[in-house]
């Protein structure tokens, strides 16, 4: 379908191709050449990707039948062969799997291979209750460090880029997730780990760090601590970061991309699907890719459990079509998001899904009415003279709930007139009123004030009782 040139530093397994771009799907070339890492899957037809979705379906029936969980999950719907899924319509015979399924089979309840076959386990992170485990094969990790690398290219990094990974490399799947798909890529990785901010930005300074891998608060943070420092200024040699695991907005993407003066994309993924190189953003930034070979996606409305159309939130449920360790089929991922409509200009196949809204579950209900913490930062993060903290915090008051947003803003402005101050408290207010519908109280605070977190920032403090 499109051609491609191999353009790898090494010789070996070709690794960096450039695809011609073909326009809505036609046989019609585009001028443009895109970095691609697997043209073969990543242009695949409609057509074809479902046909290997459905041979990859059978193929992770058959695995989920080899655990006790999925054997009696799936004869309560008369399903007990692989062979008894005709189409992929039939996908929706399959009952959900739930995160407290996965908490309910822990440790090994949902292990489909031999103890033996099994080389590494990653959990979740735990950010809502009891972390989840996923255990992996070799070929699992390799498929896993494929889709990595897909991701990576896509966004015009390559094997020339120097890259620093600033997420935390234990169970996170995070650190080597990243790690993994970049040495494929034939990049020159530097696995500095989370925190530590004055050892990273002696790493960047020193090695001319070109890509990092880290949470938009994280990044966030480390421009103020690149502002403290007596050069003033970020290491000219970056030019694109990799921002993800933690709900952020458009605006904050444009933060970290101004202050930096470099090129940010989105990065999702959850360590039940494995981790990061689930969905990514291409040079385009036009939504987040996913790899559908890998991954069947749904959208669903949370409640009514029906398909979500096009361009229409819902929560994201994915099946795994490649791992044969951990088999998981319609997992509820609690995150909210819609399928992007249209072609991207890359002329990808596999569909984009718009960024992360944040998950079902953290949505605060302030007074009755629902707000998202993501509707406050996009309504924050506007305003020119936020800093690049902020912490929301809900109380009961008598019979009320009190929202109240404290945000870091520039030093200067507590020199000035105290009037300025409180202008700007109540703007901020506004705006997020017209944003969620509720008006928060506003506190101002120095840069650096906040508590800071190395991994994924805890944004929303719930001090109302629970019942
Ligand atoms: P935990 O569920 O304990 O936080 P994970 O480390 O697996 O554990 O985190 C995955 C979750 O992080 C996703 O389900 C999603 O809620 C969030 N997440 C990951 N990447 C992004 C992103 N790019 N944008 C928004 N949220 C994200
Ligand atoms: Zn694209």
């Amino acid at each position: 379908m499109n051609s491609s040139t191999a353009v790898g530093r090494r010789s070996g397994r070709s690794c960096y191709h450039f695809g011609t771009v073909f326009d809505k799907g036609e046989a019609r070339a585009n001028s443009m050449k895109v970095p691609v890492w697997n043209p073969a899957v990543e242009f695949l037809e409609r057509e074809a990707l479902e046909r290997l979705q459905l041979a990859n379906l059978r193929k992770t029936v058959a695995w989920a039948l080899k655990t006790p969980f999925y054997r009696r999950r799936l004869a309560e719907v008369g399903l007990h062969r692989p062979e008894d899924i005709a189409s992929l319509r039939d996908l929706r015979d399959i009952p959900y799997t739930t995160k407290e399924d996965l908490r309910e089979s822990y440790p090994r309840g949902l292990l489909a291979v031999d103890l033996e076959q099994v080389v590494r386990l990653h959990t979740s992170s735990g950010t809502t209750g009891m972390p989840t485990v996923i255990h992996h094969t070799q070929a699992d990790l390799d498929a896993w460090t494929e889709l990595v690398a897909r991701c990576i290219v896509a966004t015009g990094a390559s094997r020339r880029d120097v890259f620093q990974n600033m997420t935390n490399y234990g169970l996170f799947t995070g650190g080597l997730g990243l790690h993994y798909g970049a040495e494929r890529v034939g990049m020159l990785v530097i696995p500095a780990s989370s925190g530590n901010t004055s050892r990273q930005v002696q790493l960047m300074r020193h090695f001319q760090t070109s890509v990092v891998h880290a949470t938009p608060s994280y990044l966030l943070h480390l421009h103020s601590a690149l502002m403290d420092e007596d050069t003033d200024t970020s290491p000219p040699s970056l030019r694109k970061a990799f921002i993800g695991a933690e709900p952020h907005s458009e605006e904050t993407r444009r933060k970290i991309e101004t202050l930096f003066e470099i090129e940010a994309y989105n990065s999702y993924g959850l360590s039940e699907m494995n981790g990061p190189g689930v969905a990514f953003e291409c040079l385009y930034k036009t939504g987040l890719h996913l790899w559908e070979d890998a991954y069947l996606l749904e959208v669903i409305d949370p409640d009514s459990l029906r398909p979500c159309a096009e361009e229409e939130t819902g929560e994201i449920v994915l099946t795994t079509l490649q791992r044969q360790a951990t088999p998981l089929l319609r997992y509820r991922t609690r995150d909210l998001s819609h399928l992007v409509g249209g072609h991207c200009p890359c002329g990808r196949s596999h569909r984009r899904l718009a960024r992360i809204k944040g998950r079902s579950d953290d949505m605060l209900i302030v007074n009755g009415v629902n707000v998202f913490p993501s509707q406050i930062e996009e309504a924050l993060m506007k305003a020119p003279e936020v800093g690049t903290n902020y912490l929301i915090q809900v109380e009961k008051r008598g019979a009320l709930d009190r929202l109240a947003v404290k945000t870091e803003v520039h030093a200067a402005l507590f020199a000035g007139d105290a009037r300025v101050l409180s202008d700007l408290r109540e703007r901020i207010a506004e705006r997020i009123r017209a944003a969620v519908l509720v008006k928060p109280s506003i506190e101002l605070h120095e840069p650096g004030s906040l508590p800071v977190s190395e991994g994924k920032a805890r944004r929303v403090l719930d001090l109302r009782p629970a019942f």
